[in-house]
């Protein structure tokens, strides 16, 4: 089965940058009740897809302060425990983020190693891949960053 999930977070000042668990060295950081962290929050939302699920905001409200600041990676490691209670196991996931800035390659190994491991599957099947938006838009105007996400999960 297969799951899709897309995710946007406005810039703002004071904050760190975290992009698949990794803090990025940029001169602004994204806006959100958790770290902000778009990547994961697509991801989440992918292989909640693909279990049939509801997404991220069921289980972790916005406006809960229990999850004030929690690290996204674990929502990720939340989402391969719902799959293991479903008796699924995740296939791989596939990722692109969509920014001006920063540059993701740089960092692109350490989300991979951060996001496999939330999920219990090796960085070889976690796809990040990154875009501009040709300074299109809001994102071209760098007022914040997008992420899109797609998962599949198996019987385990
Ligand atoms: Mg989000």
């Amino acid at each position: 089965m297969t799951g899709i999930g897309y995710d946007i977070h406005r810039f703002t000042e004071g904050r760190p940058l975290v992009l698949g668990g990794v803090e990025i060295p940029h001169d602004r950081g994204l806006d959100g009740h958790s770290d902000a962290d778009v990547l994961s929050h697509a991801i989440a939302d992918a292989v909640l897809g693909a279990l049939g699920l509801p997404d991220i905001g069921h289980y972790f409200p916005p406006g809960d302060p229990a999850c004030a600041g929690i690290r996204s990676l674990d929502i990720l490691a939340k989402c391969r425990q719902l799959a293991a209670d479903a008796g699924m196991t995740l296939v791989n996931v596939d990722s692109t983020l969509i920014a001006e800035a920063p540059k993701i390659l740089p960092h692109r190994d350490a989300m991979r190693t951060n996001i496999g491991d939330a999920l219990g599957i090796p960085p070889a099947r976690v796809g990040i891949k990154a875009t501009t938006n040709e300074m299109l838009g809001a994102i071209g105007r760098r007022e914040g960053i997008a992420a899109m996400a797609v998962a599949q999960v198996g019987r385990a």
